[in-house]
């Protein structure tokens, strides 16, 4: 039988393992899918493999940590510099990334300028790179600078939450991509993200299967909401493909249906 897992922290939250152990086994697929609470990325290749895993799903805070541990970085995440799939191929782990595109099917069919995307970690990484391939202007708003150094050593505008305040430019998306939603808080003072909701048209925020702050908010102030689930969904499929080698379209079907069972639950 074939291992597979997500690792993150916190992990109890994710709804990874529902979507790929339905989908392995509607496919009757010898596979399992768990979850795993990391504390530290230091000796995850140890780990990886001396758990006998065939893949796994890397999600919050290790996206970055992990891709520089991977033998080998394909696609679109050797631009992010950040990974959420890995693969066991002979004793190497090859590192890819399916949030960038998992993202973008959810605002394609929507006529995106420009975008505001708040916070500076691994999936803000993706979310500015497939922006920025699909020629929408980008600008990049972290709470701490640290983070923000990546973006700008590629070239991207960027800027503090706090200086946001003294920002008087619309935008049709704004995309919160901090984790402020797991821990029930908004990724910025209250009055600024308002005001930026003023001059806004779309808020996207993550985080899935409960409320957030964030998109209440946006609600209030009249704006079109999209939460992350189908962000979720989207990266899934493709991840399940990598993992098992199975054509994205015999994997799509069961993915939508057990989707749309966790959703009507929620
Ligand atoms: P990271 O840990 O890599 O980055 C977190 C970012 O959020 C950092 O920029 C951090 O700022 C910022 N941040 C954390 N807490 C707060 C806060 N209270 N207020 C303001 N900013 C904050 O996480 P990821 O990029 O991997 O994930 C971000 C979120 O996106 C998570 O909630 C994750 O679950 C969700 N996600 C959802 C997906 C989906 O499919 N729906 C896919 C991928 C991610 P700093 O740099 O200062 O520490």
């Amino acid at each position: 039988m074939k291992l597979f897992a997500v690792f993150g922290n916190p992990i109890a939250h994710s709804k990874s393992p529902i979507l790929h152990n339905y989908t392995l086994y509607k496919l009757k697929i010898n596979a399992r899918y768990c979850r795993y609470l990391l504390d530290s990325s230091k000796d995850f290749r140890e780990l990886f493999f001396s758990l006998g895993l065939s893949g796994a799903n890397i999600t919050i805070p290790f996206k970055e940590e992990i891709a520089k541990i991977c033998d080998e970085v394909c696609g679109i995440a050797q631009k992010i510099g950040a990974v959420n799939t890995i693969i066991n191929k002979n004793n190497k782990i090859i590192g890819y990334n399916t949030d960038a595109l998992g993202f973008y099917k959810n605002i394609e069919s929507k006529n995106i300028k420009n975008a505001l995307v708040l916070g500076a970690g691994g999936s803000a990484r993706a979310i500015a790179m497939i922006l920025r391939e699909k020629n929408i202007d980008v600008i990049i708003a972290n709470r701490s600078k640290k983070n923000l150094i990546f973006f700008d050593k590629k070239g991207f505008e960027t800027c503090l939450s706090d200086e946001l305040s003294k920002s008087t430019k619309e935008f049709d998306i704004i995309i919160n991509a901090t984790s402020s939603s797991i821990n029930d808080t908004l990724p910025l003072q209250k009055d600024i993200l308002e005001s930026l909701f003023e001059r806004s048209k779309i808020a996207f925020d993550l985080m899935y299967g409960k409320k957030c702050k964030f998109l209440e908010s946006a609600k209030e102030k009249g704006l079109d909401t999209i939460d992350g689930a189908k962000m979720l969904l989207y990266q899934a499929i493709p991840a399940l493909s990598i993992f098992t080698n199975i054509d994205e379209s015999r994997i799509k079907p069961h993915m939508e249906e057990i989707y749309k069972i966790i959703n009507k639950e929620n």
